[in-house]
């Protein structure tokens, strides 16, 4: 079977090298050639993900077709699927999640929690809705990793909100936010993998930590379980869906967004638990039993960030010590090139609790850093 992914990035990376267990022959289009997945794959194709000529040929040659980032045409996806291709996610999916707009009112019309929202065009619209701050203003398209995504406390900030079209939500008392995702089979079959919880704490300056299971009330977890299945399942789409979800001070759950691919939530998932992410999209996209979502232990993932003041070729300090440590599993990405703040790769902590995990993790933050 030939499986082509449209992106070249670290999810594409892990995604192949889960490859090797099952029959199929790999293909890759990412505009850079020496991206993370460049060298992993059978078949690498230079072009652009967003050109539409670029993925309908590049279509044409595979059996079956995955994304790796949102951000692809999804014309010829559409085209590609009128003509019998398989897409996973369907492009009706990607076309509802790649629209902040349109994702927002696809909860809406399903009756899942999300939290209010008005639709603002331009700036001078969203000063029509001052009477709703404190709000996050959001970039219908385009945004990524927070940078379509702006606090507007007062109307002193409304200059921070996007000219573009986007929506003004309401500003969640956050108690948590978590990540569930949703694996579902052709045949509508599905497994839930355990909520994770991404850990901010001033403090120990914990950013880029996410536990898993995640630490929330049982109450709390049956509804964000609940939402997360009714997120994914009314996609009517085969695949993996990460839902993100806000847990309030209340306890009550909104859904904040979805990703309709593996994702950066789902990295602990490979050593952590029977079945990883990427093998489970193998098994969604080569239609086999689904595997076992379940943990062999708690875990933590650590995102390896390019440290401040680097920039250039990347070095690993205290490699070395971590690779000591017990039950530490590191990830690195290929990325040739470090830059402060830049996704170099994680590490994966395996303990008997949360604890211990925060012990091992505080260990790694002090010890390694991507430098040039
Ligand atoms: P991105 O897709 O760029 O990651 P998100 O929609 O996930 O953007 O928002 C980034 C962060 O902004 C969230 O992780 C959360 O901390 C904060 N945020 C987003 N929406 C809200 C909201 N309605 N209320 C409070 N905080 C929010």
């Amino acid at each position: 079977m030939k499986v082509g992914i449209l992106g070249g990035g670290q999810l594409g990376r892990m995604l192949l090298q889960e490859a090797p267990n099952y029959p199929v022959e790999t293909w890759v289009m990412e505009k850079e050639a020496d991206c993370p997945a460049a060298h992993l794959c059978h078949h690498f194709i230079a072009g652009d993900i967003r050109d539409f000529e670029a993925v309908y040929t590049f279509g044409q040659q595979v059996d079956v077709l995955t994304i790796e980032i949102e951000n692809v045409n999804i014309e010829a996806l559409e085209k590609l699927e009128a003509e019998g291709k398989k897409i996973i996610p369907r492009p009706s999916a990607l076309k509802t999640i790649k629209n902040k707009i349109l994702q927002k009112k696809y909860y809406q019309d399903h009756q899942i929690p999300s939290p209010a929202f008005v639709i603002t065009q331009n700036r001078e619209e969203l000063k029509q809705h001052m009477h709703l701050l404190p709000a996050v203003h959001k970039l219908g398209m385009g945004g990524y990793d927070g940078k379509g995504v702006q606090v507007i406390r007062s109307e002193a900030d409304v200059e921070k909100g996007f000219d573009a079209p986007g929506v003004l939500e309401q500003l969640v008392d956050i108690n948590k936010e978590i990540a569930i995702t949703v694996a579902i089979a052709a045949d509508g079959s599905h497994v839930l993998y355990p909520a994770v919880e991404m850990i901010f704490d001033p403090v120990l300056n914990l950013l880029d930590f996410q536990l898993c299971p995640a630490d929330i009330p049982q109450q709390a977890l049956w509804k964000a379980e609940a939402m997360a299945l009714a997120v994914a399942r009314n996609f009517q789409s085969p695949g993996l869906f990460a839902v993100e979800m806000f847990v309030d001070k209340k306890g009550d759950v909104w859904v904040n967004e979805t990703a309709p691919r593996v994702h950066n939530s789902g990295h602990h998932t490979i050593e952590a638990h029977y079945s990883s992410q990427f093998d489970m999209l193998w098994r969604v996209m080569l239609n086999y039993p689904l595997g076992s979502t379940a943990a062999l232990q708690p875990s933590m993932m650590i995102n390896i960030l390019g440290a401040e003041g680097h920039r250039g070729p990347a070095r690993y300090e205290g490699l070395e010590e971590v690779l000591k440590m017990e039950h530490a599993f590191v990830h690195l990405y290929g990325k040739k090139q470090t830059a402060p703040g830049r996704k170099m790769g994680h590490v994966t902590l395996l303990d008997k609790d949360k604890t211990g995990l925060l012990r091992k993790a505080m260990q790694v933050k002090q010890t390694l850093r991507v430098i040039s």
